[in-house]
């Protein structure tokens, strides 16, 4: 386990397999950073995510995807809303996986995500993913144990093929803690616009909290590697959720901007190479 800091900043990646504790993560923002002070630093990150993104459409040679996971009312839908509202909406493709439909269920467990993975160029985001197959599936005893537990290695070769496939792969588990979920789902009800959102199921999952930690900790230790790191945002926070979410996006694609600006300046040269055998030609006739 890997404690990143940084910025004020403090978060968990785990880009190797072993015992995961998720009581020892504290799931509130560090202390010593200003809710003003990181506003400030989302912008700047999403500034630069534009830019990167912007080269590796034109570059054509990576993706990126961003699972999320975590419990009900953890802040998937609003760390949706805040990266994507950062992006170019023309590369940026996200997918909701609920509960399998019925030809769903006549595929193996990764057909239908893997429908949806992303092109090189673009940017996908899982709202839920592949890894309900191991959580609610084995918390709700969806599945025997024989069969969910075999997944997780399924799972972890799936993974290496979208990597070997030039896929930047970043997981998150939006951390929150028992009482941030009951304040939530309480303020849901209250709240005319978000009641809808709503499920009875989300007060028997919260029942099967010590379940749920324990699968979530399974994943974690299991599926984690260094192409396809597992990171726990301490998210009872929404503005640090959305900025440990930013910072880790920018750093992973970081890396590949001179590239990426290498690979768009040798097709500009091509395409001014041709322009100008075209126009000589064209004077000539
Ligand atoms: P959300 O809770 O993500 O806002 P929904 O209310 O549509 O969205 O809930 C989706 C539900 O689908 C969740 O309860 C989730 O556990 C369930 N689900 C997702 N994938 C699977 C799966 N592979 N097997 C069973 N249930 C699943």
């Amino acid at each position: 386990m890997a404690g990143v800091k940084g910025m004020g900043m403090h978060f968990y990646r785990f880009d190797s397999p072993g015992r995961v504790k998720l009581e020892k993560i504290s799931p509130e923002p560090p202390d010593g950073l200003g809710k003003q002070e990181a506003k400030a630093r989302f912008e700047e990150l999403n500034e630069e995510l534009f830019a990167l993104q912007d080269l590796m459409w034109g570059a054509r040679t990576h993706s990126v995807l961003m699972v999320l996971q975590g419990r009900d009312a953890a802040g998937k839908d609003g760390a949706v809303k805040h990266v994507v509202g950062a992006l170019n909406p023309r590369g940026v493709r996200v997918t909701s996986f609920g509960v399998p439909n019925e030809v769903e269920r006549r595929h193996d467990f990764l057909w239908r995500v893997h429908l949806h993975a992303p092109g090189t160029g673009e940017i996908a985001i899982f709202n839920r993913s592949h890894y309900e197959d191991v959580l609610v599936v084995r918390v709700k005893k969806l599945a025997p144990r024989e069969i969910w537990k075999e997944r997780f290695s399924l799972i972890n070769a799936f993974e290496e093929t979208l990597v070997a496939g030039n896929c930047i792969l970043l997981k998150y588990f939006l951390h929150i803690d028992a009482e941030e979920q009951e304040k939530r789902l309480l303020a849901r009800e209250k709240d005319p616009n978000d009641a809808w959102k709503l499920n009875v199921e989300d007060w028997k999952e919260r029942a099967l909290w010590d379940e749920f930690t324990e699968a979530y900790e399974d994943v974690i230790g299991r599926c984690a590697s260094a192409d396809a790191p597992w990171i726990v945002v301490p998210a009872n926070a929404k503005w640090y959720r959305n900025l440990v979410i930013a910072e880790s996006v920018a750093e992973a694609m970081r890396p590949y901007r001179k590239k990426w600006r290498r690979t768009l300046d040798e097709q500009g040269k091509l395409v001014r190479k041709d322009l100008r055998a075209w126009r000589t030609g064209a004077s000539r006739r």
